[in-house]
């Protein structure tokens, strides 16, 4: 993984490519809708699609029903169409049920979902667990049908919800070690760019990087519909969850705002390394404690798995009022945030694969160098590795320190850090202790 070149711009086209060509589908937590996603993804990387039938009990969750819906709107006397999911599939109410009828505005009003405060813009609603239906519109359409008086309108939701099954996507990629890293994101919201795609598309982009490298850790990326995907993965996969020894949920990394990371519950190797990256990176970040309300951080670091997950993501979703809103558009995410945030991303699973404990073979006294063929002159920077990353890790390699913690302790890069433990292994003066 050391030597990588990326083409940041051509990178960011690419994210942004695949969100511009996810973003028309209608998604749910199970149907169609997300099997036509996980398909798309499957032209990028070789994920495997998995399916749990509906009904699969999984802890204290069921896996819900299918939902597939084909058309829904309002129409006027007329028959002009006054609200059409074929505008936006905002317009509809997540997991409505089926329905048919001609009613009042009166009676239509306590089915109707806008945003007073932003008069343009579709609300994102869902009913996945309750048997409802309804419609979104914008404020200003609202007020629209209000000024017409209380006339009659045909309201259909044609839409199916049928025992099925949840589908979900899974890449793993061996490496020489069995300890893993789990990369998690969603799958399930329908025309919304920065909360679910750019997850998707920045999972993708280092899934296909990561399958490219030499790889000491292994890596699982799993494409999962929201809270129960997780809940369902982590109720098939409880067995296996003790080799994930790092994990990242990825999500909402393409707006303009700096990157978040939300540490783990259990305060892992990741929240370090992750803040490693974002302290070296110059740019203005932000690090929060980890808390149970966001992603599906939720459920890997409840008590009962408590794993070493924290979340990695730009604007936290409190922090933008376009979140679960029409304005979560293509235009709300930029190619080159995106191309930011993999960049990022790809740097913290750098040192994760990197991260090894040294024994110092000469610990008694410094060892001269120049007889073990490194020589170097003090206070002068060598070239290609640092004198003073040589001074700490032989003085730190003592079977307990990992070149993180030395890093950490030095001050210097995790990158300095690792060229000066290579020239000293490849010189003898230390030893790769097991993990
Ligand atoms: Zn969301």
């Amino acid at each position: 993984m050391d030597n990588y070149n990326f083409d940041l711009e051509l990178a960011g086209r690419g994210l942004y490519e695949l969100i511009a060509d996810l973003y028309p589908i209608h998604r749910s937590i199970a149907g169609p809708g997300v099997r036509k996603t996980l398909e798309k993804l499957k032209t990028y990387v070789p994920i495997q699609i998995f399916e749990v039938p509906t009904g699969t009990r999984v802890f204290d969750w069921t896996v819900p029903q299918e939902w597939d819906c084909r058309d829904a709107y309002i129409k006027d006397d007329t028959g002009t169409r006054i609200v059409d999911i074929h505008n936006s599939n905002l317009h509809v109410v997540n997991h409505s049920i089926p329905f048919h009828a001609k009613m009042f505005l009166k009676e239509l009003k306590p089915h109707l979902h806008f945003l007073v405060e932003h008069p343009d813009w579709v609300p994102y609603r869902t009913s996945y667990f309750e048997r409802n239906w309804g419609f979104c519109l914008s404020h200003r359409q609202f007020l629209e049908l209000e000024a017409r008086g209380n006339l009659e309108y045909e309201v259909c939701i044609d839409a199916e919800i049928k025992d099925g099954s949840l589908s979900y996507g899974e890449l793993f990629l061996p490496g020489k070690i069995d300890e893993e890293v789990l990369l998690s994101c969603h799958i399930c919201h329908p025309s919304l760019a920065n909360d679910n795609l750019s997850g998707i598309a920045v999972a993708t982009y280092l899934a296909d990087f990561l399958s490219g490298v030499d790889r000491y850790l292994s890596y699982r990326f799993i494409f999962i519909p929201a809270t129960i995907g997780s809940v369902t993965w982590l109720s098939l996969n409880e067995s296996h969850t003790s080799l994930i020894k790092h994990g990242l949920v990825l999500a909402g990394l393409g707006d303009a705002g700096r990157i978040t990371y939300k540490k783990s519950r259990c305060g892992a190797d990741i929240d370090r390394v992750v803040a490693h990256v974002l302290r070296n990176s110059g740019d203005s970040h932000e690090i929060v404690e980890f808390s149970p309300a966001g992603y599906d951080e939720r459920q890997f670091c409840s008590p009962g798995f408590n794993l070493p997950v924290g979340c990695l993501m730009r604007t936290p979703t409190t922090g933008y009022a376009q979140y679960h809103t029409s304005a979560d558009d293509l235009n709300f995410i930029q190619p080159s945030y995106l191309a930011d945030s993999l960049v990022k991303t790809i740097a913290v699973m750098k040192i994760l694969d990197q991260n090894r404990v040294y024994r110092n073979l000469q610990p008694k006294c410094e060892p001269q160098l120049g007889k073990h063929g490194l020589h170097l002159s003090y206070g002068k920077k060598a070239t290609g590795f640092d004198q003073l990353a040589v001074q700490w890790v032989l003085n730190l390699s003592d079977g307990q320190n990992s070149l993180l913690d030395i890093a950490e302790r030095s001050g210097l890069l995790c990158e300095t850090v690792k060229a000066a433990a290579d020239k000293l292994n490849q010189h003898k003066l230390l030893k790769e202790c097991p993990q």
